[in-house]
């Protein structure tokens, strides 16, 4: 028998160890140490209506116990067969819901990408396997061409899941085809955006598969040596996946040889500090050179002249957790989901005024009004929802009229946002759109590196003007100063970071120009 308590980032933060300490504590009381197994796994989704356990046997799920719960859970379900009410999940009607088939927050969900978090312990290679692990790279080892390989990717219609969304197997052909003894392949785990946890999570929650998705990456464009960029703040993320990595060499996964095939590949990790640039591919490859991370300008691009001069790709996390599952069920199968441009699935962070808020994975194309309300469970104390930031610095809002959109990524970008990496902070009708407007642009003040005059100037001139109207000094005029600023800063910025910055404010003057009037009306 087993039981599951999630160990992710969330959960952890309201307890969850307690919650082992005590469940171990009880078992052991009843002579029960040995009849149930006790798994501490990744991220299971639901991270507000944390610490979480599920019990296998029956697929309960129980939700916010406390320590002096489990002795409750213990006494009545595990022993009496009978599952606690009173922890149960509770659907919108007020009914319980003890299963996952049959809680609202999973329904509509379709996990690939975290297929495994909250279902495996994190660290442990026997488990991955167990769930066919390693056998994405196996199948590729035993005989498969990359341009094989690549022909998969690209019939599976998988786009970067970082936030541009360019064609993952395109990227794979240019760096296959550049000239060089020497490539890299690096992972991009630099998420920075307020509000997203997505990345973190995958690997809290599931390192192995973002290790064998590079794995294959590698085998495809020739690289022999691979680095993975996470931010300093992710301690648990940089630690579990430290240990994947010494797993995977332990059992010749990852060194020399692989799998006796004569492919060699070795993978270690870099940490960032936490400069939102270094997100950027060109800044992220001068910040593992050793140099202040500053974007270079493109061309030439990374898949000809990337780390120390060769050619080079880098892809997300969540883009690399998909190509072993690709690669092992199949393009077709992988391609049935999703819209006719946007293949397969995306990972999103839900956060802000939401009821459940955490981790969740939906088919693209699924409207944004089923993710807020059908998974998400409505916004807190059901105020009236008003918008949804996507995509976080460089994304736009998404206001209540729009609940309806599809979530991909054309129909996001008609609409002045953009899919992002997947962060999204729902709003509800307490919230300040000037405001919001304001956060973001100071975020992206902040984290301008400086380099280049219309990000570095441009986005201060803008945020003076907004912090003004926010104050209740706006001028006549002041909005068609934003929109004219905004515009310049994205055609003239070198980076994506500058071509980007200005979107919440554009997104927001679209789509809440009268509360921007508002607040300066208030002056006269
Ligand atoms: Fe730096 Fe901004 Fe220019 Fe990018 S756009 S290079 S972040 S100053």
């Amino acid at each position: 028998r087993l039981v599951r308590v999630c160990m992710g980032g969330g959960c952890l933060s309201s307890g969850s160890s307690s919650i082992v300490s005590a469940l171990k504590t009880a078992l052991s009381s009843r002579g029960l140490l040995l009849d149930v197994e006790v798994m501490e796994c990744g991220c299971m989704g639901p991270c507000s209506g944390g610490p979480l356990l599920a019990l296998d046997e029956d697929q309960t799920l129980y939700r916010g116990i406390s320590p002096k719960d489990v002795e409750k859970i213990v006494e009545r379900h595990i022993l009496g067969g009978e599952p606690v009410e009173e922890f149960l999940w509770k659907g919108q009607d007020g009914s319980a819901q003890a299963t996952e088939a049959s809680i609202d927050f999973f329904k509509g969900q379709d996990k690939i990408v975290l297929r495994n978090c909250g279902k495996i312990p994190p660290t442990s290679i026997e488990d991955y396997i167990s769930v066919d692990g390693f056998f994405g790279i196996a199948k590729v080892l035993s005989g498969m061409k990359p341009e094989e390989v690549i022909e998969v990717v690209e019939d599976a219609g998988l786009r970067g899941r970082g936030g541009a969304g360019f064609p993952t197997a395109m990227k794979w052909k240019l760096a296959c085809r550049a000239v060089g003894e020497t490539k890299y392949i690096l992972c991009n785990a630099d998420e920075g955006d307020p509000g997203a946890f997505m990345d973190r999570s995958v690997l809290e929650g599931d390192p192995f598969s973002v290790i064998e998705g590079m794995l294959i990456g590698a085998f495809v464009i020739g690289a022999k040596e691979g680095f993975v960029y996470v931010r300093a703040e992710y301690p648990l993320a940089v630690e579990r996946l430290q240990a994947a990595i010494d797993s995977a060499k332990e059992r010749g996964l990852l060194g020399e040889n692989i799998l006796g095939s004569g492919f060699d590949f070795n993978l270690e990790i870099r940490m960032g500090s936490g400069a939102f640039v270094c997100g950027e591919e060109t800044a992220l490859i001068e910040s593992i050179e050793g140099r202040r991370g500053e974007p270079r300008p493109r061309p030439p691009f990374p898949a000809q002249k990337g780390l120390w001069g060769a050619p080079t790709v880098l892809n997300n996390v969540e883009t690399y957790a998909n190509i072993p599952a690709i690669l092992l069920h199949g393009s077709d199968w992988y391609a049935s989901r999703g819209t006719e441009e946007s293949k397969g699935t995306k990972v999103f962070a839900l956060a802000g005024s939401i009821q459940n808020a955490g981790l969740v994975e939906v088919p693209i194309g699924t409207s944004l009004g089923e993710l807020v309300y059908d998974i998400g469970g409505g916004t807190k104390n059901d105020r009236p929802f008003k918008a949804a930031q996507m995509g976080g610095p460089s994304g736009g809002c998404i206001p209540r009229q729009h609940l309806n959109v599809p979530l991909d990524y054309k129909s996001l970008q008609e609409l002045g946002a953009i899919m992002g990496s997947g962060g999204m902070i729902v709003m509800d009708e307490d919230t300040c759109m000037v405001d919001v407007a304001r956060f973001f642009l100071e975020f992206v003040q902040e984290e301008s590196c400086g380099k280049c005059v219309p990000c570095r100037v441009g986005t201060k001139r803008m945020l003076e003007i907004l912090e003004r109207i926010c104050a209740g000094e706006g001028e006549q005029g002041d909005i068609e100063k934003l929109i004219e600023l905004g515009e310049q800063i994205k055609d003239t910025s070198l980076c994506g970071l500058g071509q980007t910055a200005p979107n919440p404010v554009l997104s927001t003057i679209r789509h809440f120009r009268e509360e921007y009037e508002e607040h300066i009306h208030q002056k006269f």
